[in-house]
């Protein structure tokens, strides 16, 4: 069998150059209360205020913009539990590209609108009887398209890489950096560019641990496949690694870590009261594993990555009221 090429460094920054002009580069954020209670100096880069809400829009215009003229022509589409879709139908709508869009019964209603308002044509299917891997590769076959997977795929990964890239560029080295986990797009593109302009750093990415697949993955040294799990964390509802993003985590990051969904909890109270911003449950994975180290950060300089925004006030309201 041959090993998949994986993506470098560079392609992190050709990406930066087709994103220019297109993707938001978001605030780097800071809080003194946040550094007092965690007795550290920390960096947050807010993928929450990117386009469509999340760091996904890096990715999904990166991969985008890179098809030819056939493959635009055609259309393109993708599977996503929400924030990958809404990535997909904006940055076709962009580029001029016809977007299918196939996405769980269940997905939060702001995020299914967000993405038909985008001009997408969304497929509806059952999260946790039916395979959106198989009906997504069933409509590129049928109808030409080009799949875009959410984190298995070179140009999303490079893409997801400029939001570290840029971090790096702001602030300089850092000590620590928390990265959300799901498949591991954003955390491979991170590692990427950590690697290249912060090769010090203490990179760690961050599960819900009802879906620790990612740390029992790096652990033991083979992709571990889960069921859906069940967590708050929606944008981390993964239920294996990819073969691109794995061998990358294991090559680059120094481990993976897990917070309970009580602790985003706490996170989306924390950045809603002290910080005046909407987090996703799963754009809180990073803080939560910052602050549940402790003692181990005193007076680092730490990044974190809040990798989204999107959901649903009501929902908001039920988890941080
Ligand atoms: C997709 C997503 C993640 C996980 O990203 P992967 O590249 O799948 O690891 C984390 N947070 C948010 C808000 C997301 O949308």
């Amino acid at each position: 069998m041959t090993e998949p090429k994986l993506p470098a460094y560079e392609d992190v920054v050709a990406a930066a150059g087709r994103l220019a002009g297109h993707a938001h580069r978001t605030p780097v954020l800071t809080s003194r209360t946040a550094d007092e209670q965690l007795g550290a100096h920390l960096y947050f880069k807010a993928e929450n205020f990117q386009r469509t809400g999340a760091f996904k829009f890096r990715g999904g215009f990166n991969a985008l913009a890179k098809l030819d003229a056939d493959q635009r022509k055609a259309g393109v589409v993708a599977f996503s539990s929400g924030n990958h879709a809404q990535a997909i139908a904006l940055s076709a709508r962009l580029l001029g590209i016809p977007a299918t869009i196939v996405m769980p019964l269940d997905a939060p209603a702001a995020k299914v609108a967000a993405t038909r308002g985008y001009g997408a044509t969304v497929v509806t299917y059952d999260r946790y009887t039916e395979d959106r891997e198989q009906i997504g590769r069933e409509l590129a076959a049928r109808h030409g398209l080009t799949l875009i997977p959410p984190y298995d795929h070179a140009d999303v990964i490079a893409g997801q890489g400029t939001a570290a890239k840029e971090l790096f560029e702001e602030v300089g080295e850092l000590d620590y950096l928390f990265v959300p986990l799901g498949g591991g797009g954003l955390l491979s593109g991170t590692a990427l560019a950590t690697r290249a302009l912060s090769p010090k750093t203490r990179l760690y990415g961050v599960e819900p641990m009802a879906g620790n697949d990612g740390q029992q993955s790096f652990r033991s040294g083979a992709i571990v496949h889960i069921d859906t799990p069940k967590t708050i964390a929606d944008g981390a509802q993964t239920q294996h690694l990819g073969n691109l993003t794995f061998p990358i985590l294991r090559r680059d990051v120094d481990d993976i870590l897990t917070v309970t969904d009580a602790q985003l909890v706490d996170e989306m109270r924390f950045f809603a009261s002290r910080m005046k911003m909407i987090v996703e449950p799963t754009g809180c994975l990073g803080l939560a594993a910052a602050r549940a180290l402790g003692e181990q950060l005193r007076g680092k300089k730490v990044g974190i990555i809040i990798s989204g925004g999107n959901v649903d006030l009501p929902r908001f309201a039920e988890l941080a009221g």
